[in-house]
């Protein structure tokens, strides 16, 4: 297995295999890649771009803008075949992959079921031939396939924790995607994981679905949060060992800095019942996840 942070600010937290850095957020903020961090981007939620209103991707359940209670939408989407966005898209992608060591998508896909109804979304499916999902779902192939012919890097697609509905709800396809992805991460981000029986399920689940490795991101914290409203260190290693224990290939731990890293670092190497409890959780891969905190202790102290 391996072990990553996936961070909003560039600093590396020690004791990890990788890092990967938020370059471009869902507000549509951009920061500088760098060249030791792997770079994430999200594609169609973009505040920035969602100024334009006639952009915003168009549902029946109304459009894909931050306060459409219909659908968890925390941003302003994009449609999904806005050409302008795509095409810039496309070029800052090509861009960003020239200077780091690889790219990890999100949002590459429609926002959610239902989407997109616009014009051109309901003009292009009907020139098609194709039925509705079928044609969303050669609309995010095809635009994923010409990132990749733009890229020469690693290319990562993070993907909802959804894995029944992922072809209704955002288009995606998980075969069509795993020809064009050296890997999948699914973005399992919650303030809680008192219940780690669901998330070792969904491992499970996209392990047996995805033809490349699977990565998962657990929830450290984020900017603005208190003490009581993020993951319990406890929480969060049950859940790593759980996890691991499915075969999945990586955890990746989320959180604003290295700072934030660290001081998650310290408090699972002071879970000192707890590593000693978990050691009988699995064999191999639950062990790597309790040696990443022996070796952490050996780091710090
Ligand atoms: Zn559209």
């Amino acid at each position: 297995m391996k072990f990553g942070t996936f961070v909003y600010e560039p600093e590396k937290a020690e004791g990890f295999d990788f890092h990967v850095l938020r370059v471009k957020q869902e507000t549509g903020k951009r920061i500088s890649p760098v060249s030791d961090m792997a770079s994430n981007i999200a594609v169609f939620a973009d505040n920035v771009a969602g100024k334009n209103p006639e952009w915003i991707s168009q549902s029946l359940l109304g459009p894909a803008k931050f306060g459409n209670n219909n659908y968890n939408i925390y941003w302003n989407v994009i449609c999904a075949t806005q050409p302008e966005h795509r095409v810039e898209q496309l070029n800052y992608i090509q861009e960003v992959d020239r200077l780091s060591p690889g790219i990890w998508l999100n949002s590459q896909y429609f926002a959610d079921h239902g989407h997109c109804i616009c014009r051109r979304c309901v003009k292009h499916w009907k020139k098609s031939g194709l039925g509705w999902l079928e044609w969303r779902r050669k609309e995010v192939t095809d635009y994923i396939a010409q990132i990749r012919e733009n890229t020469k890097k690693e290319l990562v697609m993070c993907l909802q924790p959804d894995p029944i509905t992922a072809y209704e709800r955002y288009g995606v396809d998980f075969d069509d995607l795993a020809k064009y992805a050296d890997a999948f991460n699914i973005v399992m981000l919650s303030k809680s994981y008192a219940t780690p029986w669901y998330w070792e399920m969904l491992s499970r689940g996209f392990k047996k679905l995805l033809k490349k490795p699977v990565y998962i991101s657990l929830y450290v914290s984020a900017y603005g949060d208190k003490t009581e409203d993020i993951p319990s260190a406890t929480e969060l290693l049950i859940n790593s060992v759980r996890c691991a224990r499915t075969g999945i290939d990586g955890i990746l731990y989320f959180a604003a800095s290295a700072k934030n890293i660290l001081d998650f670092q310290k408090k699972l190497i002071n879970n000192f019942d707890l590593r000693k409890r978990l050691k009988n959780y699995g064999k191999k891969p639950a062990q790597e996840v309790l040696d990443l905190v022996s070796n952490w202790e050996k780091l710090f102290n």
